[in-house]
C-alpha cells in the first residue's frame, strides 16, 4: 500500500510517497516559490536501498493545484516514475498545524472536519489556510483516496490544565481559546515510540523528555507515554531559543519596544519570529554556520550557543521536576541528531539528576539511533532521527483501517 503525505505551506508543498510495507519513502520532494515567476522543484526517488536520486526543476507553478499536479506527474513519470497510475495511492495524509482543542487524534477529512480546521484559523493564521488549500487540491486530484488530517497539536492534548493554562483572565481561555497548545507533536510522538522500542519497554511505563532541535525547537515532558507539558505555547514562539525565534522572553518587552522605540505590532511580530533567536544574537540562524564561527572563537556565536543550550538545560530541570522520575532524554531533528557539541552542553552538569552523557559515545555517534549515556547514568540519553512523514503515514493507515470518519472531533 502506498500513502502520499502532504505538508502544504503558503508557497510550498512538501511531499513523500511512502510504501507502507517497506516503511520507506519511494519518492519525496519540495515544490517551492509557488506563484512566483520561477518555482523550484526538488524531487528524489528511491533507486536502491536507502539510496536516492535527486532531480531539480525550475518552472512556473502558478498555484497549489498545479503544484500537486506537477508532483503527480513526477511520481508517474514514464522513465523515472515510482507509480504508473494515481489509483495506486491508497490514501493521502495531510500535516495540519493547528487542531485547537477539537482534535486529539487523526481523522478522515469530511466537510465537517474542514469546517473545524477553518474554525482554528485564528489560532494559526499562517498555517491552517495553506493546509486547507492542500487538502482541497488533493481532494480534487485524488477523489478516490481517503484524505486524513494529522494534527501537530494533537499529541499535546493530554497536557493537564495546570500546565496549559496561562495566568491570564480565565475568560480569555474560555471565550478566546488562549492557552498552551504545543507543536511538533508528530515528531515528539514518533521519537517517544522509537525510544520505547529501543529501550525494550512499553511506552506506557516510560517517562521521557524529548528535545526536538530543528529550525524550530521544542521539548516535551512525557509521563507514562502521555505528554504532560511542552515548551511551545499558544503559538510556536514560546519556549526554546530557535533559529530566528526568541522563545521565552519577558512579556513586557514588546511594550518597551513600542513605547521607547516606536515599533508597531507588526514590527515586533517580525522581530520576535524572524530576527531573534540565534540570528538575533550572532547574525546567523543556521546552526551549522553558527558552529563554524564558534570553532573560530567568534564571540557572538559562543554567546548564542551558550544562551541556546542554557535554555534547554533549564527546561530539562523543569521537566525532570514535573515528571518526578525520568527514564530517558531523547535528542532529535537537524541539530539534536547531528551536533554532539550542543547535546554535550545541554547535559553538562546534570549528573546529580542522574543524567550522565558519555563524551566518547556522544562524539562518535553515527547516523541512526544511538545511546550516548555512560553505563552509570540512571537516565538513558538517546539520539533518535525523527520521521514525521512516516508517522503521519502510519496514523493515516490506522485511521483508514478503522474507518473512523468522525472520531477525534470533540
Ligand atoms: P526543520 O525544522 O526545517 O525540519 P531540521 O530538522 O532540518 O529543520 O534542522 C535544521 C537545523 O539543523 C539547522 O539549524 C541546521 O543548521 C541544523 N543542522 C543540520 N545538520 C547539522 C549538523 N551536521 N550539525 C549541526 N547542525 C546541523
Amino acid at each position: 500500500m502506498k500513502i502520499l503525505i502532504i505538508n502544504s505551506g503558503s508557497s510550498s508543498i512538501k511531499y513523500q510517497l511512502i510504501d507502507m510495507k517497506k516503511n520507506e519513502a519511494l519518492a519525496s520532494g519540495l515544490v517551492e516559490r509557488i506563484g512566483e515567476k520561477q518555482s523550484h522543484i526538488s524531487h528524489k526517488i528511491l533507486i536502491a536501498e536507502k539510496s536516492y536520486q535527486k532531480m531539480v526543476y525550475q518552472e512556473p507553478i502558478p498555484d497549489h493545484y498545479q503544484g500537486l499536479r506537477k508532483i503527480v506527474a513526477l511520481l508517474m513519470n514514464p522513465e523515472k516514475g515510482v507509480i504508473t497510475n494515481k489509483a495506486e495511492i491508497s490514501a493521502v495524509g495531510h500535516r495540519v498545524v493547528h487542531g485547537g482543542e477539537n482534535f486529539q487524534s487523526p481523522v478522515i477529512i469530511t466537510e465537517q472536519i474542514k469546517d473545524a480546521i477553518k474554525a482554528n484559523i485564528p489560532l494559526a493564521p499562517l498555517h491552517n489556510p495553506p493546509n486547507l488549500i492542500g487538502i482541497e487540491v488533493a481532494q480534487s486530484i485524488f477523489p478516490q483516496a481517503p484524505q486524513v488530517a494529522v494534527f501537530d497539536t494533537a499529541f499535546h492534548q493530554t497536557i493537564p490544565k495546570k500546565a496549559f493554562l496561562y495566568a491570564l483572565p480565565y475568560k480569555l481561555y474560555k471565550d478566546e481559546r488562549v492557552r498552551r497548545y504545543g507543536f511538533h507533536g508528530t515528531s515528539h510522538a514518533y521519537v517517544a515510540e522509537k525510544a520505547a522500542s529501543c529501550l525494550g519497554q512499553s511506552l506506557k511505563t516510560l517517562n521521557l523528555i524529548t528535545i526536538h532541535l530543528g529550525n524550530g525547537a521544542s521539548m516535551a515532558a512525557i509521563k507514562n507515554g502521555q505528554c504532560i507539558d511542552t515548551s511551545m505555547g499558544m503559538t510556536p514562539l514560546e519556549g526554546l531559543v530557535m533559529g530566528t525565534r526568541s522563545g521565552d522572553i519577558d512579556p513586557a518587552i514588546p511594550f518597551y519596544l513600542a513605547d521607547y522605540l516606536g515599533m508597531s505590532l507588526q514590527d515586533i511580530n517580525t522581530l520576535l519570529n524572524k530576527e531573534s533567536g540565534l540570528k538575533g544574537i550572532c547574525g546567523i540562524n543556521d546552526m551549522r554556520e553558527v558552529l563554524k564561527k564558534y570553532e573560530k572563537n567568534d564571540h557572538l556565536a559562543k554567546i548564542a550557543i551558550e544562551v541556546y543550550c542554557y535554555r534547554i538545560k533549564k527546561y530539562i530541570g523543569a521537566y525532570w521536576a514535573a515528571l518526578g522520575h525520568l527514564d530517558a532524554i531523547v535528542f532529535t531533528a537537524g541539530i539534536g541528531e547531528n551536533s554532539h557539541l550542543i547535546r554535550g552542553f545541554c547535559c553538562e552538569g546534570l549528573e546529580e539528576l542522574g543524567i550522565e552523557i558519555d563524551k566518547v559515545k556522544n562524539q562518535t555517534a553515527q547516523k541512526g539511533i544511538c545511546h550516548i549515556n555512560t553505563s552509570k547514568s540512571k537516565v538513558s540519553i538517546l539520539v533518535i532521527p525523527t520521521n514525521e512523514e512516516l508517522r503521519i503515514a502510519r496514523e493515516t493507515l490506522k485511521v483508514i483501517q478503522s474507518g473512523s470518519f468522525e472520531e477525534g472531533v470533540h
